[in-house]
């Protein structure tokens, strides 16, 4: 057996939350680490894949007014955070272009109607712009002449997933992170065999926390099961929803921003990243399978990339990359305390992980912070207010029970204990 090391907070899963958490803790002051089944790159996470937007107004197409009100506070929140990082990360908060091939102009009414029946009405207000086929070429010249209407969604952002999460484990490392990586696949229960006792227990697993989110009873929605007599039904606390996205080098495309293309059967968009890289994705598949992407997917990815720009024809393929998105039964991020406030649960992140993970973690770090100081009223109270519903403290012992939302209570903290 290892000799025990002892931290404030021990942090299971370096993908996205965990890694943005360990830089928030580390440089809060706590003693911090992070275990990780995989390795520094961070491949095996959702988090590496992703094409990273950072586009709130575009997701409220499909997403609840939850999340765009997350993804807006995030926003400001990577902007600070990448100034503060010590290495250079690629963000830019150029907007997303929205175009559409005249023949699926009925799209538009879909998206814009959606996106009317929850985004803010100011926030169209101010971020909406309707372009003209020439409105189109200035924002993008290489667009010229192939689009008479598009949106630009003004403000909307992006960033350099990889480049990100290199620079946040870079900094948190040079700010006194401990990393155990390629420990293989661990639960809080295993930190004492690697050595490792800690107050409190961050997990940031992703899909891979799948067994701590137990089950929940869902009312069921649909005609067939409710003429089958059926009122409630089952659902994984915790799913994974399949996406595939292409990277490509086409250095002979010039695309300045995330540009989504609307499409009755191929919706797509194409996110530039730095070195004339480009991200093209994805599909959204209710699957939990993790082979590699399908030649019907990879055709109708790059199928219509060609169809937005024929220069997309010489562009070089990368890589063909599979993940599961962690997602709940609502869609929506959940914070969970559990085992008498000794391990904090952060999951849900779904496809909007890099959209909104600052305020999420942000609140996580304060509900941790404040089971560290027994400063309930000072860390965990403003982020539960800030965000209702989203923190939820779990009842050891009921965990199969509806559980309530409600912030943790200050009587349960034990800053002396640790984790066994
Ligand atoms: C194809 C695709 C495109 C996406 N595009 C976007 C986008 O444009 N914008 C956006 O906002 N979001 C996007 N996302 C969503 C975003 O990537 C996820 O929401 C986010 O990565 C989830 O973060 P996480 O930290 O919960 O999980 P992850 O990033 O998956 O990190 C989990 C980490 O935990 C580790 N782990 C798992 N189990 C264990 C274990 N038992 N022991 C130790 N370590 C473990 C994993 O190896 C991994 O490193 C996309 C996702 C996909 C799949």
């Amino acid at each position: 057996m290892t000799a025990a090391q002892y931290y404030d907070v021990a942090i299971l899963g370096g993908g996205l939350a965990g890694r943005l958490s360990a830089w928030l803790l580390v440089r809060a002051g706590a003693r911090v680490a992070l275990v990780e089944r995989g390795s520094p790159d961070g491949t095996g996470s959702a988090a590496y894949v992703a094409a990273a937007m950072l586009a709130p107004l575009a997701e409220s197409a499909i997403a609840e007014r939850r999340i765009v009100d997350l993804g807006v506070a995030s926003l400001t929140l990577w902007k600070r955070w990448v100034e503060e990082l010590p290495d250079p990360v690629f963000f830019q908060q150029d907007g997303t272009l929205v175009v559409w091939h005249a023949r699926d102009r009925g799209e538009l009414a879909m998206f814009t109607s959606r996106m009317r029946a929850v985004a803010p009405p100011e926030m169209i207000a101010a971020q909406l712009r309707t372009l003209d086929g020439r409105g189109v070429a200035e924002v993008e010249p290489d667009l010229a002449g192939r689009f008479t209407q598009g949106l630009l969604l003004q403000g909307e952002g992006q960033i350099d997933n990889r480049g990100a999460m290199r620079a946040l484990l870079s900094c948190a490392v040079a700010e006194g992170l401990h990393c155990l990586w390629e420990v293989g696949e661990v639960d809080e229960h295993m930190l004492p065999s690697l050595g490792i006792r800690a107050n409190v227990v961050l997990d940031c697993r992703g899909l891979g926390a799948r067994a701590a989110w137990p089950q929940v009873t869902t009312p069921v929605t649909t005609q067939a099961a409710s003429t089958q007599g059926k009122t409630s039904g089952a659902m994984p606390g915790l799913r994974g929803l399949r996406g595939e996205v292409v990277r490509v080098h086409a250095p002979d495309v010039s695309l300045h921003r995330p540009v989504r293309l609307l499409h009755p059967r191929y919706p797509i968009y194409i996110a530039p990243k730095p070195n004339d890289m480009y991200v093209i994705g994805a599909t959204e598949l209710e699957s939990e399978d993790e082979s590699p992407m399908s030649v019907r997917s990879a055709l109708e990815l790059l199928s219509a990339a060609h169809s937005l720009h024929p220069a997309f024809g010489e562009a070089r393929v990368l890589e063909l990359n599979v993940q599961l998105r962690p997602t709940r039964p609502d869609h929506l991020p959940s914070i969970r305390v559990e085992q008498g406030a000794r391990v904090v649960r952060v999951n849900g992140l779904y496809r909007h992980g890099w959209m909104i993970s600052p305020a999420v973690t942000e609140a996580a770090c304060e509900v941790v912070r404040a089971l560290l100081n027994g400063d309930l009223a000072a860390h965990a109270v403003p982020a539960a207010l800030r965000w209702p519903g989203m923190i939820e403290a779990v009842d050891e012992s009921a965990l199969d029970a509806h559980y309530e939302a409600v912030v943790p209570a200050a009587s349960v903290i034990d800053g002396g204990d640790t984790i066994h």
